[in-house]
């Protein structure tokens, strides 16, 4: 890539127009997105619209070439073009390949960011917004190896946070089955007045989900299971060893609605989103919680003061536990 090239690429990244529709129509199809994804088809995306320049730019180039040859010389030498042809077309491919390579090099996540910050401005009006959310589940990747945390983008309806908003695809019973579910997983469980109890776990087993929705709606096993399973498929509920918890899109499209229907569903205190695994403070009453990743950040950023940052905690921020 040459530097004209490059100041292209980069007056397109700076522009975006067709890529923040790219993004758009993306995210409006598959709803959310890991980061890692999502940055390969940002890349990608002005990748092709470099290309599209470029080819248009070299078809004008040749048209022009193709009026000062002779009609008869062309016909003469067609072998010769056709083999020209192919040759060009090899090149061609070959630099459209290291584009793509060098563009997604230059893209990282802090442009992916930026990015999404210009989106939402744009979305705001429309009541629609990009959140993302770490994804807890990469922490048992190959690639958590690396300090790099991989994240969720989700597209999120803001309009109605009273409302589910899954309830367009499902029936009226199964709205019923699922708003159970949530009272499940982030209702009081022992059904005493005091909500400020923290609950110890956010997921709810696999065998006594299916027998509660046989018992308590009607349903047998097999429907049951049928239910739960479209839940998986659709990305709400996910199966994490033999229990169901809502998945991190579910997370942050129903973050308005779980926080005020359960005021005491926690959150991460690093990033505050609501989370259902990760490492809570051993003090007991101590509410703080981190996702498993946001704790490294926040541990590098708090280097000098290891004390628990949770209000009258006298722990340390070295003594935390796994929860799920
Ligand atoms: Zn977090
Ligand atoms: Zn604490």
């Amino acid at each position: 890539m040459d530097e004209s090239e490059e100041a292209r690429v980069l007056a397109i990244t700076k522009d975006y127009g067709e890529l923040h529709q790219a993004i758009l129509q993306l995210l409006l199809q598959v709803k959310s997105i890991d980061s890692h994804k999502l940055t390969r088809f940002v890349g990608d995306a002005v990748a092709d619209i470099v290309i599209d320049e470029k080819t248009i730019k070299r078809r004008q180039e040749s048209g022009n070439d193709d009026r000062n040859v002779a009609e008869t010389e062309r016909n003469e030498n067609k072998t010769d073009d056709d083999v020209e042809e192919q040759n060009e077309q090899r090149q061609n491919s070959r630099e459209n390949r290291q584009l793509r390579i060098q563009v997604r090099k230059r893209l990282d996540d802090i442009e992916v960011l930026n990015t999404m910050g210009v989106l939402n401005r744009r979305l705001t009006p429309l009541n629609l917004c990009i959140e993302r959310m770490i994804d807890e589940n990469s922490t048992d990747d190959v690639e958590s190896s690396t300090d790099e945390a991989a994240y969720i983008y989700t597209l999120i309806n803001r309009k109605s946070t009273k409302v589910l908003q899954i309830s367009t695809s499902f029936s009226e019973k199964e709205m019923k089955v699922i708003s159970f579910l949530l009272d499940l997983t982030f209702g009081d469980s022992t059904g005493d007045e005091d909500t400020s109890s923290r609950r110890e776990h956010y997921s709810i087993a696999r065998y006594d989900t299916l027998n509660n929705i046989r018992s308590g709606f009607g349903y047998s096993m097999v429907e049951a299971e049928q239910l739960m399973t479209r839940l998986v498929l659709d990305g709400w509920f996910e199966l994490f060893d033999t229990s169901y918890s809502l998945t991190p899109r579910s997370l942050l499209e129903l973050k308005d609605y779980l926080k005020e229907r359960y005021p005491s569903v926690s959150t991460c205190l690093a990033c505050g989103q609501i989370l259902v695994r990760g490492l809570e403070c051993k003090v007991a009453d101590c509410p703080v919680r981190f996702h498993s990743k946001c704790y490294q950040f926040y541990k590098v950023a708090h280097q000098n003061d290891v004390s628990c940052p949770g209000k009258d905690c006298t722990g340390s921020l070295e003594d935390v536990v796994d929860f799920s």
